[in-house]
C-alpha cells in the first residue's frame, strides 16, 4: 500500500471518530527495511521515521539526514540503560520508556545535555511476560515518579497481544493517560491503526502496510 494510501485511511479513520483533521501522527516504522524501500518515502517529502534499535538507526540515518535534511526519529524498541545517551542525541521522541532505571538514567542524563526526546511510558496491557512494559496496576506510580524527575512525559504506548482483540487495550490505555493528564497515545500498527485511532491515538507506528514485509 502506499504511503498516500494509508494517509487516506488516516484521513477516514480521523473523520470517522469526529476528530480533527491530521490531529493523527503517522510514524513510518522503516526498521530492517532496505534503502531501495525507505528512500522513495523520504523522496515523496515524508519526515517522521521509527526505529526499533539504537544501533541499526545510528548507522543508517545520519547519512540520510545528511541528503535529506532533518528528520523526526521515533524510537520504539526497547533501550538498555547503555544506548540511552546515543538514543538521546539520535531520537526526538522515545516512545519505550519502561522502568525506573531507565528513568533515572534518562534524567541524570538530561541534566548533563540540558536536553531530552519527549517520552511515551510503554504500558505491557497484556501483562505478558516477554513484553517490556510497565504492568497496569504499576502505572499510575511510576508515572509520577517520572515527573518527580521532572522528565518530559508526553503520554502512553502499547503493543496489544498478537492474538488479542486490540480494542479493549486501546481503551485502557486511554484510560490511563486521561486520568492522569497525558495528552498522547501510541498506539495502533499496520493491521489496527484505524481502530487505535477510534479509541484516541495521536501517533499510530505504521511499518508493513507502507514498506512492504521486512527482511
Ligand atoms: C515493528 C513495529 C511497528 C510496526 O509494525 P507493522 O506491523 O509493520 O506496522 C510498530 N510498533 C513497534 C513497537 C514495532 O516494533
Amino acid at each position: 500500500m502506499s504511503l498516500t494510501d494509508i494517509q487516506t485511511r488516516i484521513s477516514q479513520a480521523e473523520a470517522r471518530a469526529e476528530r480533527a483533521p491530521g490531529s493523527v501522527h503517522l510514524i513510518a516504522v522503516s526498521k530492517e527495511q532496505p534503502e531501495s524501500h525507505v528512500l522513495p518515502i523520504l523522496e515523496s517529502g515524508h519526515r517522521v521515521f521509527g526505529e526499533n534499535r539504537v544501533q541499526e538507526a545510528v548507522g543508517k540515518w545520519p547519512a540520510w539526514q545528511e541528503r535529506f535534511g532533518k528528520v523526526e526519529l521515533h524510537l520504539l524498541g526497547p533501550l538498555q540503560t547503555n544506548k540511552a545517551r546515543q538514543a538521546m542525541a539520535l531520537f526526538q521522541v522515545i516512545h519505550s520508556l519502561d522502568r525506573p532505571k531507565l528513568a533515572r538514567t534518562l534524567a541524570r542524563l538530561a541534566q548533563e545535555t540540558g536536553a531530552c526526546p519527549q517520552l511515551f511510558i510503554q504500558v505491557n496491557t497484556g501483562a505478558e511476560p516477554q513484553k517490556a512494559g510497565i504492568l497496569q496496576p504499576d502505572t499510575d506510580g511510576f508515572i509520577a515518579e517520572c515527573r518527580s524527575l521532572d522528565l518530559p512525559v508526553i503520554g502512553l504506548m502499547c503493543i496489544p497481544p498478537v492474538e488479542a482483540d486490540p480494542a479493549p487495550h486501546f481503551e485502557q490505555l486511554a484510560a490511563m493517560a486521561r486520568r492522569n493528564d497525558l495528552p498522547c497515545l501510541s498506539m495502533g500498527m499496520s493491521d489496527d491503526f484505524e481502530t487505535a485511532i477510534a479509541h484516541g491515538a495521536t501517533h499510530v507506528r505504521v511499518g508493513s502496510a507502507i514498506f512492504g514485509a521486512r527482511g
